[in-house]
């Protein structure tokens, strides 16, 4: 921990060094602005650039910003000289992110109406942010002094005796104690007495990079002993060329050492490996490198975030007719460059990773980088491993499975160049990459691009305007485009390329609609149709495989008195609790609280609890019952909860050790098993339910997702969708497979009812913990936009309470903003942001979601 370094809000000393500079600032604090501050008063001005992280003054505080620019300083600025405040430090020896990443940043913020500091801390790596703290030390006085014990109201608390036995209380403690006011108070005092003093310190960051030592032969050796040597040979030449006697120790060491150099193709060789073949390393090596034979630096690692790497994926000899086409259009716009927009639509098992692959060869040919987004895959993708296979160790990926440590040495390796081709989920859109010549978009439609809390921005939207801004083509693909691209390439902004069939003539599955309701009145307590359950068994005897989609975790997703009608809910956000048997708890799958499933209904405290709803959890059960002999796993974020596990799931269903594969989302998506010949559907339409506007649209592309894993390989697929609304067209479309009929419906809807992409929307969210506070700053907010709106052509909808009406303790409710252009519903924004404080006051926070990706 580094000392104290408050700043005197003064230039100080006269420099001569790049006293004519000064430097645009964003602070990572929610200001809406950037700052300007002067050169570093002890770190030379010209290693400050673009890109760095400094630590500077704001306020009384010490903060890290980022420098977004460098200009020489005005007349007027020189004038004021003493009202510009000096950057403090520079954290790092390079910048984090290039130059040309500043426009993308600020547009972001502008367009999300976020603090520019903010947006580039969440575009930087985690745990990269200094910030300043408090400690307390006790001054000679109040180490002397009994006052500090005798206080009658914390006298007997265990801070304050900390305090007093070891001097001094850290950061983290301090921190706690500073948020209470009547402590607060009571430490101003004694500071004030002059017991003890409040110290501002700098907290670490919490990553650090990782450092390791190596041994290697120093240059002039080097040159001279051959890797294909064997070790004793090595040893020989070096006997000659040094002339020196080496004890036996030194001998043993030098041999091992050489055979590890080797086997690592001439590269040093880590200490830390040769701790493991020779025990006494340390005294032999010290001797060595005192006699010049070996020499010992640190060097930067990078952890590997493969950890179990990917499996090794085949590449096919020739490609599709439609492949071929396709590309035909796709090289020549890469080779060119310039921003170009393209649409994708290739039905599932199309085969668009080769066409990924292709294009991202020829790319990197030309020598620029390729930056690829995949939708949030919990842990590994297989479009990972068929890019790991093809391009090694140019290959970046970036994704929440990723230690903080790992995230950022890829982000390191990016930046140094090493990386030319980055795969990661709705982040990596902000990868440091610098001279991208494509982006790649796959599965465009998935509502994982949006991020859902903190800036919420959409990870598909920005990698098209950042291709605008490299001036690069952008690729978006997918089966089942969102109805928002599709939109765009009907009316030529996107360029519009398809593939309507499966590589190897292979053909599409058979879909078949059950109507759950009708066979529900012949059996109440179903879940699986005979249909469904003749086809499993089928499957099965035929040797081939199935999967089971259900969108929900669990056991059952929520637990219903028999007696009084009582659901248990969760205490923070009044939704029901799910049921997981396996762990014995019922879980709150918006907030995580947990508790110990009752008995009793806590209700009337007499009647039986039953288990209703289902989710993936029962249906493992359920099948194992009506399959006694099946082989049956289950894929979920509960099963699959390292990558490990996940790859060794996907590997058993591979070498078809598994019957059938029971899973959530995780399974609907990407995933190619060529033995997979039927999909069920066990209830499609828990998701039509969903109040908003988007919720035909996902439910289409969730089955023609899942329908797209059956019948990959040679044998032809079926698939059986269970549902209670078969005449809803979404599932109408689905069981036809006709993607263009949904749209053309759903964009007549849409045009009706005035929603996207006929219009933006922003959702203007409040929250609270007083439900009052926050409905009548909902309502003070909505009229203050409706008195407005009229002038920019924006619509206001609500205030109302929004779908989800209580989270993790606090009221939500909400204001939609409906407009023709952009540039109303921002102006609007801005003037609302402008008054923020007098429309919530207290503790309501306003957040604007702008196009959200749902209402909830
Ligand atoms: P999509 O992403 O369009 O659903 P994939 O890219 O996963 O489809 O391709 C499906 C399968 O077809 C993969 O196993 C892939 O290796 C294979 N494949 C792709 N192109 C060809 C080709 N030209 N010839 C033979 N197999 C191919
Ligand atoms: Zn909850």
């Amino acid at each position: 921990m580094s000392s104290s370094r408050e700043d005197t809000g003064s230039i100080g000393p006269s420099r001569t060094d790049g006293e004519g500079l000064c430097f645009e600032v964003a602070v990572a604090a929610p200001l809406e602005k950037s700052l300007t501050y002067a050169a570093p008063l002890e770190t030379d001005p010209e290693v400050v650039q673009t890109g760095s992280r400094v630590l500077v003054p704001l306020g009384n505080r010490v903060v890290t910003g980022y420098v977004l620019a460098r200009r020489p300083r005005s007349d007027s600025e020189d004038r004021d000289q003493l009202t510009l405040r000096p950057i403090i430090d520079l954290l790092d020896a390079e910048p984090l992110f290039p130059a040309s990443m500043v426009e993308l940043f600020r547009w972001v913020a502008a367009y999300y109406h976020f603090p520019l500091g903010e947006v580039i801390r969440t575009a930087l790596p985690a745990g990269l942010s200094r910030e300043s703290g408090r400690l307390l030390r006790l001054t000679p006085a109040g180490r002397a002094s009994d006052a500090l014990l005798l206080d009658p109201r914390f006298g007997k608390e265990r801070w304050l005796l900390d305090l007093v036995r070891q001097g001094r209380l850290e950061v983290q403690a301090t921190g706690r104690l500073w948020k209470k006011p009547a402590i607060q108070r009571v430490l101003r005092r004694w500071e004030k007495a002059g017991l003890l003093v409040v110290e501002t310190v700098l907290r670490e960051d919490r990553v650090r990079r990782r450092l390791e030592r190596v041994l290697d032969l120093p240059p002039g050796l080097a040159s001279l002993v051959k890797t294909d040597q064997e070790p004793e040979t090595s040893l020989e030449t070096i006997r000659d060329a040094t002339a020196w006697k080496l004890g036996r120790a030194e001998q043993t060491l030098l041999l091992h050492f050489l055979a590890l150099r080797a086997t690592l193709g001439g590269r040093p060789v880590p200490r830390r490996e040769l701790n493991r073949v020779y025990r006494g390393t340390s005294r032999a090596a010290a001797s060595l490198i005192e006699k010049g034979i070996l020499c010992e630096e640190e060097v930067r690692v990078y952890r590997n975030p493969f950890g179990e790497p990917p499996p090794v994926q085949e590449r096919p000899d020739c490609l599709t007719e439609e492949q071929k086409q396709v590309l035909a259009e796709l090289i020549p716009a890469a080779e060119q460059g310039g921003y170009r927009p393209f649409l994708l639509h290739g039905i599932t098992g199309s085969g668009k990773t080769e066409v990924y692959l292709r294009l991202t060869r020829t790319v990197l040919r030309q020598g620029k980088g390729v930056l690829i987004l995949v939708p949030e895959i919990a842990l590994a993708s297989q479009i990972e491993s068929h890019f790991h296979t093809r391009f090694g160790e140019v290959l970046a990926v970036l994704h929440s499975g990723l230690s903080d440590g790992e995230r950022l040495d890829e982000w390191q390796r990016i930046l140094a160049g090493r990386a030319r081709v980055v795969i990661g989920a709705r982040s990596a859109v902000f990868a440091p990459l610098d001279g991208i010549g494509l982006i790649i978009v796959d599965e465009e439609h998935d509502p994982a691009y949006k991020q859902d809390e903190g800036l919420l921005y959409n990870g598909r939207d920005l990698a098209v305007l950042r291709a605008s801004m490299h001036g690069c083509p952008v690729l978006l693909g997918s089966a089942t485009p969102s109805v928002t691209s599709y939109h765009h390439a009907r009316q030529g902004r996107y360029h519009l390329l398809t593939m309507q069939k499966r590589v190897a003539g292979r053909s599409l599955p058979t879909v078949e609609v059950v109507h759950l309701g009708r066979e529900k009145r012949l059996r109440p307590d179903l879940f699986f149709s005979d249909r469904l359950i003749q086809a499993l068994q089928e499957n099965m005897e035929q040797r081939c495989q199935s999967l089971l989609f259900v969108n929900r975790r669990g056991y059952a997703s929520f637990l219903l008195c028999r007696d009084c009608g009582h659901v248990i809910r969760c205490r923070h956000c009044q939704v029901s609790m799910t049921l997981h048997r396996q762990q014995g708890r019922l879980v709150c799958h918006y907030c995580g609280y947990s508790r110990d499933p009752a008995i009793l209904c806590p209700g009337c405290g007499a009647g039986r609890l039953v288990p209703l709803g289902l989710g993936a959890e029962r249906v493992e059960n359920e099948v194992s019952q009506v399959l006694p002999h099946a082989r049956v796993a289950r894929l979920d974020s509960d099963t699959a909860t390292s990558r490990k596990k996940y790859l060794r799931l996907l590997k058993a269903v591979r070498n078809r050790e598994i019957d059938v594969l029971v899973g959530t989302q995780m399974i609907a998506k990407g995933l190619h098993f060529p033995h997979v010949t039927l999909v069920g559907v066990v209830w499609a339409d828990s998701g039509l339910n969903m109040p908003d506007y988007k919720s035909a649209e996902r439910t289409f592309s969730l089955l023609a997702q899942v329908t797209g894993r059956a019948g990959r390989g040679e044998h032809e697929g079926r698939v059986i969708i269970q549902t209670h609304q078969p005449d809803h067209y979404a599932l109408q479309q689905a069981r036809r497979q006709d993607y263009e009929g949904f749209v053309e419906r759903e964009l007549d809807l849409r045009r009706e009812l005035g929603y996207p992409p006929f219009s933006r929307l922003v959702n203007v969210r409040f929250s609270g913990v007083v439900e009052s506070q926050v409905r009548k700053a909902a309502a003070r907010a909505a009229t203050f936009l409706r008195e407005r709106a009229a002038h920019v052509d924006v619509q206001v909808l609500g205030p109302a309470p929004s779908p989800l009406a209580q989270l993790r303790d606090r009221h939500r409710y909400q204001v939609l903003l409906k407009g023709r252009s952009t540039s109303g519903l921002h102006q609007l924004c801005s003037l609302l942001l402008r008054q923020r404080d007098r429309m919530c006051p207290g503790r309501v926070m306003l957040k604007l979601d702008v196009d959200p990706e749902n209402m909830m």
